[in-house]
């Protein structure tokens, strides 16, 4: 009998620019079950949070409500047990089952397409839990309107509620669940590690606990510690495939066409505040965004000591703790560099 992952929670879910209307509205659904959005659909690509948030909903309906039958199918699941049903010839007993929850959810719908009797079997049972104003939840790896082979009336009832777009992490989003996954597991990954995988792997959060897992297991089985030196070596290839070229002078100038500042007033020894912080602001960046020693970042910037660039480093992190406009700049030249 499937069932819910414990393990997958509101709590655990780390929240960005790209998940958190979907976290919201699987939060809004899970506290009004049948009355906030039905059905909810959260659709987009594989490894992005659909199924994690989908049982985050039917455990915290649960919490709220220990009385709340709430069943959950993987779509396979679904046409498996309707077509066992119809082998053994119990299809009202199917029927009965579906419909007699207080929460259905379905995850990966994009696999009914092509199955009529699954699709028009689901049709009538979406119809049955509309009517009843039982919650609805799906999931789909794209908008069910791309999806071929899904019969157009079942493609109407999935917008009738709220259809919700998951997409891929932004780099600080990506960051901070690379933290909080290595927290979960008793992994001691030092910040910089995480930033190093964060800014090179863009696809998925899958991906990046593969990653995490691998690094947390090598390092584990040669006793070493995870630095970025053996991050670096452990995911060799995987880092590459995901490599872009973000360089210093590239930095140089976004930072400088943001401040609106000449590049020769960025480089230069003029310590006003106006420039200093835009410089260190560029400094930092070239710090997490490349691979570039501290010296070499140093001289990169008009000729300065690596402790210069150590300083703005330090500088620009606690300013962006306490200063809510540098913290926007931040992010925004994040988001221009890293996309
Ligand atoms: P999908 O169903 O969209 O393919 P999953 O929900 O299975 O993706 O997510 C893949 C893995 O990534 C899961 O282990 C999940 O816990 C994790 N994950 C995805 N997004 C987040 C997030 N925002 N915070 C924490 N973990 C996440
Ligand atoms: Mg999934």
């Amino acid at each position: 009998e499937p069932s819910l992952d414990r393990h997958y929670t509101f709590d655990n879910f780390i929240e960005g620019k790209t998940n958190q209307l979907g976290k919201a509205a699987a939060m809004q659904v899970a506290l009004n079950p049948g009355r906030a959005y039905n059905p909810l659909l959260l659709y987009g690509g594989t490894g992005l949070g659909k199924t994690h948030l989908m049982h985050a909903a039917g455990n915290l309906m649960r919490a709220n409500n220990p009385a709340m039958r709430v069943t959950y199918l993987r779509s396979e699941q679904f046409v498996g047990a309707m077509i066992d049903a119809l082998r053994t010839k119990n299809m009202d007993d199917f029927k009965r089952r579906c419909r007699s929850v207080d929460a259905l959810l379905i995850d990966d719908i994009q696999f009914f397409a092509g199955k009529n009797t699954t699709q028009e079997e689901f049709f009538h049972t979406f119809n049955a839990l509309f009517e009843g104003k039982q919650q609805i939840i799906l999931t789909c790896d794209r908008y069910p309107k791309e999806v071929e082979n899904l019969e157009p009336r079942l493609k109407s009832r999935l917008g009738w509620g709220l259809s919700v777009a998951i997409e891929p992490p932004d780099f600080e989003t990506r960051a901070a669940i690379l933290l909080s996954k290595a927290a979960e597991k008793h992994i001691d990954l030092p910040e910089e590690v995480a930033f190093l995988v964060a800014r090179r792997m863009r696809s998925n959060v899958r991906d990046l606990e593969g990653a995490l897992n691998t690094l947390a297991a090598r390092a584990n089985f040669l006793g070493k510690p995870v630095t970025e030196e053996f991050a670096q070596e452990t995911l060799r290839d995987l880092l590459t495939v995901h490599a872009q070229a973000i360089t210093i002078p590239n930095i140089q100038k976004i930072v400088g066409d943001y401040y609106q500042l000449r590049l020769s007033d960025l480089l230069s020894k003029n310590r006003s505040r106006s420039l200093a912080r835009p410089r260190q602001m560029a400094m930092t960046l070239a710090k997490e965004l490349t691979e570039h020693s501290l010296p070499e970042i140093g001289d990169a910037f008009g000729g300065r000591d690596h402790t210069t660039v150590l300083h703005a480093c330090r500088t620009i992190r606690e300013l962006c703790k306490t200063d809510g406009k540098l913290r926007q700049d931040w992010d925004k030249l994040l988001r221009t560099l890293t996309g």
